[in-house]
Formats: structure tokens, C-alpha cells, sequence
């Protein structure tokens, strides 16, 4: 019979770790539950300066590195592995991994969204030959190089940013005429010489022979199509889609009630199952921000606290 915890959170962002940190203090037996590497979407942000308190030159990594040692102090357990099946008919959870069983009297899921893909063409089989989708992982590739950013987001125009520090020219493929990101952003993206915009046009295919070499677009408006060469001299360029995320719920599909993917939960982080709770991007939320995420991992491990005095 596997160890029974309090809480175990699946997901190490700033959903989960901030749910440790909180169960671990109230005495509960923790247990974070990460099935790749700690951090979230967070950690491909190379600046994080909207985080209350944040210090400068913070970055997704440095940031929530900091939330796991806190975690960790207070006593939270840490393991790395994959849930692949849950079972929230009783009392006690049970989660199934791909490396063990786990038990508890309460769940937190903060599993958070991953990065949309286009779904073009030559996208799957030019990931990490051209496509990719963290620009502070991949930026130091281009190095001079010409970059495609597919997107109109606070995401798109901000990592487009960070890879204008590294890239010769950045073009922002939007599809509309207009960008979604904030005013903020769009000024300073506005502002800077090695940004450029392509507006109405969505990408069609993109080709190349083990590494990206053309990228055919759409104008929308006038349904014109676009083959993008790289410069002869550099023989590729990188393409960065950044058109959004989807939420990791596809092993509560049929468990839980979802909404469009997403968890809908109450103000106290409650799902439709008693014991469950939800924190982070993966809610039905109206600001997807660390900000956001460590208060709802912050109300859910509260709750969690109380759920467990009265029925356990
Ligand atoms: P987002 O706000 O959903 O923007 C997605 C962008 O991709 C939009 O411009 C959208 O176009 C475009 N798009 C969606 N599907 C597409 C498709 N199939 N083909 C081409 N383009 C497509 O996503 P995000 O930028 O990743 O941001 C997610 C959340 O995080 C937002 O709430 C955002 O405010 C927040 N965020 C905040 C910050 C910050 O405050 N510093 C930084 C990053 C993210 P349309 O505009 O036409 O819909």
C-alpha cells in the first residue's frame, strides 16, 4: 500500500509550489507531484517584472527555483513522475504514475496549460530544427539569424522582444491587423528597430531538410501566399509560435466537470468533487499570472487544510 499524504498538488509552477509552501506550513504532509522539470510556463520568461516584489533581473527560473527552496524548507516532498490515471470515486484520492501509486486526503491539480501549436504543415518534424516554442531556451540559436513569431499576445510580442536581442530582424506574423497584447508591450515592440510586423497573415506550411529553410504564409484579406526563403547566407531561420496555450486536463476528461478544457472551480478553488481543487492556469480564470497562480495555490492549500479537519 503506497504512503497516504494529506495533499499531494500535481504540477510544480507557482500554482503548486505556492500550495506547498502553504500546506507544508500548516503541517499537513505534502507532496508536489512534477512529471518534467519544476517552474511552469514561467520558467521560459526571461524577465518576470509584474510580481509584486519581484527584484530586478528576475527571471521565470530564478523566480520559481526561489518557491521551490521555500517549499522544500517547510517540509513539502518533491518527486518527479508522470500521472497517467486518477481515481476520485472515495475518500482517499489515488493518483497512478507511470513510476508509482500515489494516495491522499486532498488533491490540488495546478497542471497549468501548454503552448498551442499551429498545426501546419512541417511544424512536428522541424520542432527544435527551426520550431520552437521558448525563446529563452532556444534565443542564443538565432544569434543573428532572421525569426519568425507567430501571434499577436502578450507572449508573442514579448518573447519577440527578448529574441530581438539575439535575432538580426524579428517579424511578428499576426493574423490580424491589430495586436492583442497590451498597449505597454506594443509601444515598446513599436519602439524597437529590429521589430517588424506582418499583419492579416497566418502561416501555411513550413518546410526544410532537417532544419527549417521556408515558411509559406497567407494574407488573409487578400488570400495571397507568401514562400519565405532563408537568406542564402544564413540557410535557415527560426520560426516561435506563440499563439496561446491548452490546459493539461486531458487525464481528468470524464473526471471532473471541465469548461472548454479548463477547471472550473469556486472562489475557494473547489471543483465539482469534494477534495478536489484547482489552482493556476489550469482554472477558468480571467488573468492567467504568476500573480494569480501563487494566490489561487495560496486558497487552495487553505482549503484543502479545512476539508481535511472536517472529514477526516
Ligand atoms: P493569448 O493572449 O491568447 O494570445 C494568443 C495570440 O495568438 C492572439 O494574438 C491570437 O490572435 C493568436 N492566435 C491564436 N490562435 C491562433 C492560430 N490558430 N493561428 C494564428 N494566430 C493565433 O495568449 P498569450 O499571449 O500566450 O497570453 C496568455 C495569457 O497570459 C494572457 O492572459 C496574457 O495576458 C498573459 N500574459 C501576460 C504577460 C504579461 O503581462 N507580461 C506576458 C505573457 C502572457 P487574435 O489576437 O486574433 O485572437
Amino acid at each position: 500500500m503506497s504512503e497516504l499524504y494529506d495533499v499531494i498538488i500535481i504540477g510544480e509552477g507557482p500554482a503548486g509550489l505556492s500550495a506547498g509552501l502553504y500546506a507544508s506550513r500548516a503541517r499537513l504532509k505534502t507532496l508536489i507531484l512534477e512529471k518534467e522539470k519544476a517552474g511552469g510556463q514561467i520558467v521560459t520568461t526571461d524577465e518576470v517584472a509584474n510580481y509584486p516584489g519581484s527584484i530586478e533581473n528576475a527571471t521565470g527560473p530564478t523566480l520559481t527555483a526561489r518557491m521551490a527552496d521555500q517549499a522544500k524548507e517547510f517540509g513539502a516532498e518533491r518527486v518527479l513522475d508522470t500521472i497517467v490515471e486518477v481515481d476520485f470515486n472515495d475518500k482517499i484520492k489515488v493518483l497512478k504514475g507511470e513510476k508509482g501509486e500515489y494516495q491522499a486526503k486532498a488533491i490540488i491539480i495546478a497542471t497549468g496549460a501548454v503552448p498551442r501549436a499551429i498545426g501546419c504543415p512541417g511544424e512536428k518534424e522541424l520542432v527544435g530544427r527551426g520550431v520552437s516554442y521558448c525563446a529563452t531556451c532556444d534565443a542564443a540559436f538565432f544569434e543573428d539569424l532572421e525569426v519568425f513569431v507567430v501571434g499577436g499576445g502578450d507572449t508573442a510580442v514579448e518573447e519577440g522582444m527578448y529574441l530581438s536581442k539575439f535575432a538580426r530582424k524579428v517579424t511578428i506574423v499576426h493574423r490580424r491587423d491589430e495586436l492583442r497584447a497590451a498597449k505597454s508591450i506594443q509601444e515598446k515592440a513599436f519602439a524597437n528597430e529590429k521589430m517588424n510586423f506582418m499583419w492579416d497573415t497566418v502561416p501555411v506550411e513550413i518546410k526544410g531538410d532537417g532544419i527549417v529553410e521556408s515558411f509559406t504564409v497567407k494574407n488573409v484579406k487578400t488570400d495571397e501566399i507568401t514562400e519565405i526563403h532563408a537568406d542564402e547566407d544564413d540557410g535557415t531561420f527560426g520560426i516561435f509560435p506563440f499563439i496561446g496555450f491548452i490546459p493539461a486536463t486531458t487525464i481528468f476528461d470524464g473526471i471532473i466537470d471541465l469548461e472548454g478544457g479548463y477547471i472550473p472551480t469556486d472562489a475557494d478553488m473547489k471543483t465539482n468533487i469534494e477534495g478536489v481543487f484547482a489552482a493556476g492556469d489550469v482554472r477558468v480564470k480571467s488573468l492567467r499570472q504568476v500573480v494569480t497562480a501563487t494566490a489561487d495555490g495560496a486558497i487552495a492549500a487553505t482549503q484543502a487544510e479545512k476539508y481535511i479537519e472536517d472529514n477526516f
